[in-house]
């Protein structure tokens, strides 16, 4: 018997129950093969229909126009941090960062190594409680590209809307909400997003970038870190890692038959809206870290009044098989993830223990 557990981690995360059921009985013979994919050639028919699958599968769910490419990569939302400068930012141009958090500050970290960089705008002030609004971003003429996190992971706070008639590409770290709710992709020029929040486990990257944004291919780039390598070999350039993108696909076809985008939205909503009742009707026993119009429907962040109270929720909670709930060091206190895989019931458990937690202290 498994131990019931309630999986709140921030990533790698918790991955649709059937999809590690599906991944179970092929493990061993993938469609009658007498192998696992893991052990089969990536230039061979069986891996490059499961390859396809995923593309159209994100396509389909995601609305995406024919305009744009999607590519599989490696090396993490980590590496896209350089290779879009890399890709994107030339001589005479700036890139122009908005900082939410700590993602977004290492995103333009890797940009100033590349060329010149400026802020159009930061909640660093405030320790990233907030979402600065699009009409106060500083914006100049020979930006080459705007790059935003629409979900802070570490702190809690998500974009609730998207600039529509920005002058300049609009690109979007999308790691941590990428297909929990439904977007205008024609407003970003590039979406990409680590895999293992949202999308499956961790190994591959998905980039969605639009056609204008690659028309000037640059040459001085090494070959693994320009766009247009993975372009040119439908992202099978060198060895792709299979089993993630095969585990990929399998939690984008779940998705698809829970209903698709606009009924994991809802059900985000509803989880989330959950907990943040839990946090708003405790007298301020428990306290948000995000401003109430910027909060995370992903990422849930809060504290108790002190230390001492923080250990102990942690420590009940861990006891009753809570996993995942401590906050990163730079917040501190109590981080719910809720992604996509993780159900209704996990956190209504989590309110539950919240008020019986207050009740007794
Ligand atoms: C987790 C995360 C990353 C880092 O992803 P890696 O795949 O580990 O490089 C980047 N951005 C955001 C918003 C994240 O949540």
């Amino acid at each position: 018997m498994v131990k019931t557990i309630y999986n709140f981690n921030a990533g790698p995360s918790a991955l649709p129950k059937p999809v590690l059921e599906k991944a179970q009985k092929e493990f061993l013979n993938f469609k009658d093969s007498g192998m696992s994919l893991m052990e089969m050639s990536h230039r061979s028919k069986v891996y490059e229909d499961v390859h396809n699958e995923a593309q159209s599968l994100l396509k389909e769910l995601m609305g995406i126009p024919e305009d744009y490419r999607i590519l599989f990569l490696q090396g993490g939302a980590s590496l896209q941090f350089s290779m879009i400068p890399m890709n994107f930012l030339s001589s005479g141009q700036r890139a122009n960062y908005v900082l939410t958090g700590a993602w977004s500050e290492k995103a333009l970290k890797e940009a100033t190594f590349i060329g010149e960089t400026t802020v159009a705008a930061s909640s660093k002030g405030s320790n990233y409680t907030f979402i600065p609004e699009a009409s106060t971003w500083s914006l100049q003429p020979n930006d080459a590209y705007i790059h935003i996190t629409s979900n802070n992971t570490i702190f809690g706070t998500q974009f609730q809307g998207f600039p529509d008639s920005l002058k300049s590409p609009l690109i979007a770290d999308m790691s941590s909400d990428i297909l929990s709710r439904e977007i205008n992709i024609e407003n970003f020029s590039m979406i990409y997003a680590g895999a293992q929040k949202n999308l499956g486990p961790s190994g591959v990257t998905v980039a969605i970038i639009k056609e204008d944004l690659l028309s000037d291919k640059k040459e001085n780039i090494p070959t693994m870190l320009n766009y247009h390598t993975h372009l040119e070999a439908n992202s099978l350039f060198n060895t792709p890692p299979t089993y993630s993108i095969y585990m990929l696909r399998n939690v984008l076809e779940w998705l698809k038959h829970s209903g698709g985008v606009s009924e994991i939205e809802q059900r985000n909503h509803e989880k989330a809206a959950s907990i943040y009742e839990a946090i708003d009707q405790s007298n301020g026993f428990y306290t948000g870290h995000a401003e109430r119009n910027s909060r995370s429907n992903m990422n849930i962040t809060f504290n108790l009044a002190t230390e001492e109270l923080n250990k102990k929720f942690l420590a009940l909670a861990k006891e009753r098989g809570f996993v995942g709930l401590n906050g990163h060091r730079s917040v501190g206190g109590c981080r719910a993830s809720i992604y996509n895989a993780v159900p209704l019931e996990a956190c209504l458990a989590l309110c539950d223990l919240m008020k019986e937690f207050q009740k007794k202290n």
